[in-house]
């Protein structure tokens, strides 16, 4: 079966991508020796590194982020102007500059979830 090709990467580097994958869900398993809540741990603490090199910022950073745009937009969905929810589940990022990760708050909306989700419905999802 051909594997299909990563968005945005060539076919070489599509393979690269998935055999680094399996070599990390191997290691995964050797690391956690059959014990299945090591290894979502080990999965676990990888996940939250990587988000971090993507997001170029920390978990702690994320949630006084939170906190900042809440204050900001005065707690108002840009989309249907309600309350957002005080569940911080319920309430996502919006990035108006894509891709382009965290670091600048100026590019960041707090959305309701269903009115971030309902946004991103038609496109690919990032
Ligand atoms: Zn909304
Ligand atoms: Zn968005």
């Amino acid at each position: 079966m051909p594997t299909p090709q990563i968005p945005g990467l060539s076919a070489q580097q599509s393979q690269q991508a998935r055999d680094l994958l399996d070599v990390i869900l191997l290691t995964a398993a050797t690391i956690s020796n059959g014990d299945e809540g090591t290894r979502r741990r080990v999965l676990g603490f990888l996940r939250n590194r990587l988000k971090v090199h993507l997001d170029g910022i920390s978990a702690p950073e994320k949630v006084k982020l939170t906190a900042e745009l809440r204050e900001r937009q005065g707690n108002e969905c840009p989309v249907c102007k309600k309350q957002m929810s005080l569940d911080p589940d319920e309430v996502e990022k919006h990035r108006t500059n894509r891709g382009q990760g965290y670091a600048n708050p100026n590019t960041i909306q707090l959305r309701c979830r269903a009115c971030h989700r309902d946004e991103h419905k038609t496109e690919r999802w990032s």
